[in-house]
């Protein structure tokens, strides 16, 4: 009996002991696959974090060149001078990108001193506004420096109708001699500045002689050409410092600054001669034209502005009613 028993218990320890080792090795087996499993949805998962990470830093540097190209952009559009313009747009692309040089050339800048450059023409409307010049700039950054110069073309651009608005204000279209307004602006400062100083300076009043009987045979656009070539000798033979201006139809007013009447009578004389020998010629026909100059000097005749035009104007009648083609000095 106790051997059955026995037999009995080994048996069923037996059965227990593989039924047991059978699971235990199927758990095993279903945890190890588990943990393969983990293993490999780790490794998807790290190359997966790899992936966003690189995205994160395309996308933040994306941002930094958006934003870094949004801060040339709005910086040299606070500039309507081109000059400044490049000045603002050189100094930030610096920080933007590496380059060796950067220059702004102008139009007629001799382009085979920058055959080692690399050289982006800038055009508005087909004209030409000079070029951007670079050197030493990784080819990398190229497609990028390409985008900043389209930026700067836009400054520019503003820059150019800027002037263009300023000059048509302050010009005038046939002649591009000061308009009467924009003369009296800027001599009035000068007046301030001469008085303040204790400069004198001199006031000239310039007709053309007989000009209507030119209007009268010759026409109107004939007589528009005068005027033009006539403005041309009065600036061909004064500095830039002083101020011409167109004070009525065929009328100019000059001011020469420092200069005493003696000095402006030696002036005068100089533009009357130029333009008594002056050729001109008007479509179809050469011509030759005279002119009379009245000079009236600060602070000696007048201690406004309009005084001493008035002045001017009264020596001017002096000359045209003694001959024409003469310069008089006010006298009082
Ligand atoms: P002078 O000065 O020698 O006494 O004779 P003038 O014939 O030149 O006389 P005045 O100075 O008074 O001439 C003014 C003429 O100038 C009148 C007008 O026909 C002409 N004129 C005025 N403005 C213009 C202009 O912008 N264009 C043209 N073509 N003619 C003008
Ligand atoms: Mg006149
Ligand atoms: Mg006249």
């Amino acid at each position: 009996m106790l051997i059955i028993n026995l037999l009995v218990f080994l048996l069923l320890s037996f059965i227990l002991h593989f039924g047991l080792k059978k699971k235990i090795s199927a758990r095993l087996a279903a945890i190890n696959v588990s943990y393969h499993d983990a293993l490999s949805e780790k490794d998807i998962l790290t190359a997966d974090l790899a992936i966003l990470e690189g995205e994160s830093s395309r996308l933040k540097h994306g941002l930094e060149e958006t934003v870094g190209l949004y801060e040339i952009t709005r910086e040299i559009s606070k500039f309507l001078d081109k000059d400044k313009v490049f000045e603002v747009f050189n100094e930030k692309i610096k920080r933007f990108l590496f380059l060796q040089d950067c220059r702004f050339l102008k139009a007629d800048d001799d382009l085979s001193k920058y055959s080692d450059w690399i050289v982006f023409p800038l055009e508005i409307n087909k004209r030409s506004l000079g070029s951007l010049a670079v050197k030493g700039i990784k080819e990398k950054d190229l497609e990028k420096f390409h985008i900043l110069v389209q930026q700067f073309l836009l400054g520019l651009k503003r820059a150019v109708l800027y002037q263009h608005v300023q000059e048509m204000a302050t010009l005038d279209g046939l002649t591009q001699v000061f308009t009467r307004r924009y003369w009296f602006q800027r001599s009035e400062e000068e007046l301030e500045r001469s008085r303040k100083f204790q400069y004198s300076f001199s006031c000239l009043m310039i007709d053309v002689d007989k000009f209507k009987d030119f209007n009268d045979t010759y026409g109107h656009l004939v007589g528009d050409a005068i005027l033009a070539a006539v403005a041309r000798v009065i600036k061909e033979n004064i500095r830039q410092i002083d101020l011409l201006g167109k004070y009525g139809g065929e009328e100019f007013c000059v001011i020469l600054t420092e200069t005493d009447i003696q000095g402006a009578q030696f002036v005068a004389e100089r533009i009357r001669s130029a333009a008594q020998d002056a050729v001109v010629q008007a479509y179809d026909e050469v011509l030759s034209v005279t002119i009379s100059i009245g000079i009236s000097g600060f602070p000696n005749d007048g201690a406004d502005l309009t005084g001493l035009v008035d002045k001017a104007d009264q020596a001017l009648y002096q000359a045209k009613e003694t001959g024409r083609n003469r310069v008089c000095v006010f006298k009082s």
